[in-house]
């Protein structure tokens, strides 16, 4: 698998957090999130269509988060260092990261998914919130 050969990403929870990563993205999709984001997307400069891009791709880690809180809540699926196994694998494939490893410099304007912290941030915030509302990444400031 590309996640532990290639990113050094291990473990069946990290795979779990990209699946509901993936999932999210189609839970985007329905509440037509997905839509309007490429639609404005397709208008607007690269720099800016990738700033949209990150909003997009760090609120979908939001709502991994919030698959998480549920699915320890519901049906208690979580073991012992499972939180911190997809915050790992969040922090392996934030954008400064993979550039970093691949001996890139680190180019901001170019993410599309987010720093490593970020994407942490936002799958905490959707873990202990478990609240959509609170995964609103396209209203803040504060990314
Ligand atoms: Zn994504």
């Amino acid at each position: 698998m590309t996640l532990e050969r290639q990113l050094g990403v291990g473990g069946e929870f990290a795979a779990a957090y990209v699946v509901a990563h993936e999932v999210a993205h189609h839970v985007q999709n329905e509440l037509g999130i997905l839509g309007q984001a490429n639609r404005i997307r397709q208008q607007v400069s690269e720099r800016e269509s990738n700033a949209i891009s990150v909003r997009l791709e760090l609120q979908a880690d939001c709502l991994s988060g919030i698959w998480a809180r549920y699915a320890q809540e519901r049906f208690n699926s979580l073991e012992r260092g499972d939180i911190a196994e997809a915050m790992n694998a969040a922090a392996q494939i934030g954008d400064d990261t993979l550039q970093r490893n691949a001996g890139r410099s680190v180019q901001p304007h170019t993410f599309q998914h987010g720093t490593s912290a970020q994407r942490q941030r936002w799958f905490q915030t959707g873990y202990e919130t478990a609240q959509i509302a609170f995964c609103d990444t396209f209203s803040t400031d504060n990314l």
